[in-house]
């Protein structure tokens, strides 16, 4: 399908208009081959429908609710390229603005264009453009057009289209956002599973005022507290994709074990006066929450997905805190429940290789690892697959709000595992035949045995279903 093609659907189909599977096929058959990918491995990484393992998307309806403009594809994570490279902070005040025009924003990133157009955020976003506008180059008069279809395309099915038609992605697991949301329990069943936020519900961090409202009872006693969290495991740890947590922007990743009743006095103390309690007590407050929601997990066979390396954003990063060695300890505690590294603990990747390695209920994700240092991705996944079972790690993961770049995050993400794969057959390390089969493990067999996603779906589907079909 050419450009113009494209355009017309996505402009003018209704949501009916989109679900063409032979399309989608067609255009993922557009898609350059990286040099250094086998042509038969290429043809399997892009004739697969995809599992999709992390994402941060917005719903449809809050997409159509709001301006929309060329930076979709920047607002996410580029900025931070941007910003380390000198753009400040007034300046991506402006680029956030509804009413200024996009040649305007443009103005303010071209100085800075040069130093970032080459990381893995920046190519993620520009081989979405690429793909979805036709646009090779930025210039005050693509950044307009770009803005003005998607503008035009901003309609019921676009979010769909993107994921199903142009990604091939059957599946995407959410970790919803919004301020303080445990379980975001309305969403497109037909393209998004839910995640339960683990760091939503842990302490200190939990909005308790807004779980007991939720959960319909006050929340002044650690037993409380627990049954709140139970509430969420009641009423969705059966539909829910996984656990996330990432508490790891706001403190080291190591929890120990504590006794309840130390938990309960901590909790007393903290509930009276939030200041009373010390750092070291607010983190063993918060590992007594926190082995309390792995438990629970345990219980509904969720997976827990443990955010670990490097954390997006500028001037936070702190090297130690981050270790995915830190978690060992919890991995032994709950030997029966399943652990997703994500990100590969860059820079600390190797780490990974090595607990997954040793441990059977410890798993990795590469998730965002790709755009994040596409170099430093592929060399990891030789190393891993040359050392750790092919069916304990995950590929993909946009890890976006919105639905724009996924497209290059994925494109990457293939070329990341595609060149590994090939390098590893090169080498006389894998048969091709091997190496096909790691790929469809690792874009979705290893997905779908290790999160049900089918049977989660279904029921999600099941309690959403009368709702969601007078929606469409
Ligand atoms: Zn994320």
């Amino acid at each position: 399908m050419d450009r113009r093609r494209f355009l017309q659907l996505a402009i003018g189909a209704t949501a009916t208009g989109y679900a063409v599977w032979e399309r989608s096929r067609n255009s993922r058959q557009e898609q350059d081959r990286p040099p250094g990918v086998h042509p038969e491995i290429w043809d399997t990484l892009t004739a697969l429908s995809v599992l999709d393992t992390h994402e941060h998307q917005e719903e449809e309806a809050d997409r159509l609710r709001r301006h929309v403009d060329f930076m979709e594809y920047f607002r996410h994570y580029s900025l931070s390229d941007w910003r380390s490279a000198g753009l400040r902070d007034e300046e991506i005040a402006v680029l956030n603005r509804a009413d200024v025009d996009p040649a305007d924003k443009w103005a303010r990133l071209r100085p800075f264009w040069q130093a970032v157009r080459n990381t893995g955020y920046l190519q993620a976003a520009l081989i979405a453009i690429r793909r979805i506008h036709g646009v090779e180059e930025l210039s005050p008069a693509t950044v307009r057009q770009i803005s003005e279809e998607l503008q035009r395309s901003n309609r019921p099915g676009y979010v769909r289209h993107v994921f199903k038609e142009i990604c091939g992605v059957e599946y995407a697991q959410v970790n919803a956002l919004e301020s303080g949301v445990v379980y975001r329990s309305q969403t497109d069943p037909d393209l998004f599973l839910q995640d339960i936020s683990g760091l939503r519900l842990m302490l200190p961090f939990a909005n308790l005022d807004r779980i007991a409202s939720e959960t319909g009872g006050p929340i002044d006693t650690l037993a409380d507290y627990e049954r709140a969290v139970d509430w969420y495991f009641e009423r969705y740890g059966k539909e829910a994709s996984a656990v996330k947590n990432q508490c790891a922007y706001s403190r080291v990743i190591r929890f120990g074990a504590v006794r309840r009743a130390e938990a309960e006095r901590l909790f007393d103390r903290w509930r009276k006066n939030r200041r009373s309690l010390s750092r070291d007590d607010l983190l063993a407050l918060g590992d007594y929450s926190w082995n309390y929601i792995v438990a629970k997990a345990g219980e509904y066979d969720l997976v827990v997905k443990i955010h670990t390396g490097y954390l997006a954003g500028n001037n936070t990063l702190e090297l130690d805190r981050i270790r995915p060695a830190h978690l060992t300890s919890l991995f032994r505690r709950f030997p029966r429940v399943r652990f997703d590294l994500f990100h590969m603990g860059y820079p600390h990747e190797f780490e990974t290789v090595a607990l997954v390695k040793q441990y059977t209920n410890v798993y990795v994700d590469l998730t965002w690892a790709p755009i994040v240092n596409p170099v430093a991705a592929s060399r990891y996944v030789e190393s891993f697959l040359a050392s750790c079972p092919v069916t304990k790690i995950f590929a993909f993961g946009g890890d976006y709000r919105t639905v724009d770049p996924v497209y290059g995050h994925l494109w990457i993400t293939r070329a990341v595992v595609g060149e590994a794969l090939t390098r590893r057959v090169r080498a006389g390390g894998m048969r091709l035949r091997d190496a096909c089969y790691a790929a469809k493990c690792l874009f979705r067999e290893n997905v779908e045995r290790t999160f049900h996603v089918r049977e989660r779906a279904a029921r999600l589907k099941k309690r959403l279903g009368d709702r969601h079909a007078t929606n469409r």
